[in-house]
């Protein structure tokens, strides 16, 4: 079901956000909330989604993305659907990389953040199973944008410098 997303200024973005307890893993309970999150990314478009963001605060979040649907950015190779849940950020590396994002939370608008090129991670799928792993890559980037809408992080807390935050549809 696709469900509305919560913009900014909606107390829900700002909440850190709690861990699925074990006895919700491949409940009915969290799957729907699992389809609703995926039906909603798809229809708004967008590279990941998370609960938060549906005004759900349950530590997941969704990363799909196939280079052919995306102009902004080359190289991102494709991603198939991961389902990510109660997700660590084991390390990141000193070296980090500015990059324009965006957020179906500020729909519009974009902006300049820095980020760690290259984290290690591990996360649980909607089945309770552990996958652990490293990038260096846009899903990295994407992880760690995603990874602080759970401790209720949007991307201008982040920036630098605000003078970079502008509409899309000005930067033409
Ligand atoms: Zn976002």
């Amino acid at each position: 079901m696709i469900v509305s997303i919560r913009r900014m200024g909606e107390p829900c973005l700002l909440e850190k956000s709690v861990a699925v307890t074990s006895s919700e893993f491949n409940s009915i309970e969290l799957l729907n909330l699992i389809d609703n999150l995926s039906d909603t990314q798809h229809h708004f478009g967008g590279v990941g989604i998370a609960a938060p963001q549906i005004g759900i605060n349950k530590r997941i979040f969704i990363i799909e993305y196939y280079q052919k649907d995306i102009t902004r950015y080359s190289n991102t190779g494709d991603c198939p659907r991961k389902i990510i849940i109660n997700p660590e950020i084991l390390s990141v590396s000193n070296e980090q990389i500015s990059f324009n994002e965006g957020c179906l939370s500020l729909p519009g608008l974009r902006g300049t953040v820095n980020r760690s090129v290259k984290i290690s991670y591990q996360y649980f799928d909607q089945f309770g199973n552990l996958y652990r792993g490293e990038d260096d890559g846009f899903f990295a980037r994407v992880f760690q944008h995603e990874y602080d809408h759970l401790d209720g992080m949007l991307y201008p807390m982040r920036m630098n410098d605000l003078r970079s935050l502008s509409y899309v549809d000005a930067d033409k």
